[in-house]
């Protein structure tokens, strides 16, 4: 792995935590930790015992490798439950969970129609209806069953494709900064492009310095996980419309709306989720979402001819108010 490693000092006292952060790639972005350690050997550790678990993440949850856990369970789950590791458990069992609570706006069975799209970016053009209409047939939660007791999964369909791009790198993000915990590093942050997951602030500071989305608020944030999701990030240009990577499975079209979700919560695994999820349903039943679930902020804006609007939920005023 090419795997790149910085180290810095801060103007520190003997003995007191000393900054270090390091990057490397993997999941086709990078991913950045910034921790705070007695000293570099320690912080070597937990640099390599954290990439080392993303890594085997990215061997379970993957839809680009063949030969994924992902992608060989879903072969052989066609019409019969198959036995599924913890982590693909939790981050279906989650993602089953928020399709129910949206209505099937997000959906984690979309592989079918995010392939076609990825190919239709390469080629400079739109898939055909037929194309979106066949896609379709081999998408939906409903044909995807998790059983936590078992932990097993079944779908019903053969050549259907799962896609845990909307969620696996938050839950991923949870999971690094966990092994860094349990090494005994407790100030810590784990960045994948738009997911962070953090635990205790920096010595001396209040909190991680946290930027919302493209807005210019900055949270002063401990032990939470936030995730942004923009829906112009990827598009692809057509007839003067852009459409985005994210797509409305009700539809099969990427998204046409210029809108970007910061979602908040304990876990990663919940707001990246959840940032995708709102990004589908739009500002306003996005926000409702959000302010039904007790676990979720979030800050959303949407571009439209031009202006901003945006919108806050009720838990991201108190955490913002917390942050003055
Ligand atoms: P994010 O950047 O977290 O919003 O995730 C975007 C990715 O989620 C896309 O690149 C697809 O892989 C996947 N995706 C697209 N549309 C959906 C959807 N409606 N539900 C779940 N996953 C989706
Ligand atoms: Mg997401």
């Amino acid at each position: 792995m090419n795997s790149k490693l910085f180290f810095a000092f801060l103007l520190s006292l003997p003995g007191s935590p000393q900054y270090f952060e390091a990057l490397e790639p993997h999941m086709g972005t990078m991913f950045e930790i910034k921790l705070y350690a007695p000293d570099e050997e320690s912080a070597k550790t937990a640099f390599q015992a954290a990439f080392a678990r993303v890594a085997q993440l990215d061997n379970e949850l993957s839809d680009y490798k063949p030969d994924s856990e992902l992608n060989l369970a879903t072969k052989a789950a066609v019409a019969h439950p198959v036995h599924i590791s913890n982590d693909l458990a939790a981050v279906l069992i989650t993602s089953q969970m928020i399709s129910e609570q949206t209505g099937g706006a997000f959906d984690v069975t979309v592989g079918p129609l995010t392939r076609l799209w990825r190919q239709a970016r390469k080629n400079h053009q739109l898939p055909t209806p037929e194309a979106i209409h066949e896609a379709q047939q081999r998408c939906g939660y409903r044909k995807l069953h998790v059983d936590a007791k078992s932990q097993t999964m079944t779908v019903d369909l053969p050549d259907m494709q799962l896609d845990l791009g909307a969620i696996a790198k938050g839950y991923t993000a949870d999971e690094a900064l966990k092994v860094i915990t349990k090494l005994g590093i407790h100030s810590a942050l784990v960045a994948a492009s738009g997911d962070l997951a953090f635990s205790d602030a920096p010595p001396g500071e209040r909190g991680w310095k946290i930027g919302i989305g493209s807005s210019d608020r900055v949270l002063v944030l401990t032990n939470m996980a936030v995730s942004t999701s923009g829906a112009s990030e990827q598009f692809l240009q057509s007839g003067g419309k852009h459409y985005s990577h994210i797509i409305d499975p009700a539809t099969g079209m990427g998204l046409l709306n210029d809108i970007t979700v910061t979602a908040i919560s304990r876990h990663g695994l919940l707001a990246d989720g959840a940032d995708t999820a709102a990004s589908v349903l739009g500002c306003e039943k996005g926000m409702a979402f959000i302010e039904k679930n007790t676990e979720l902020a979030a800050f959303i804006s949407e571009k439209v001819n031009g202006q901003v609007h945006s919108l806050e939920s009720s838990r991201f005023k108190q955490l913002n108010a917390g942050t003055q």
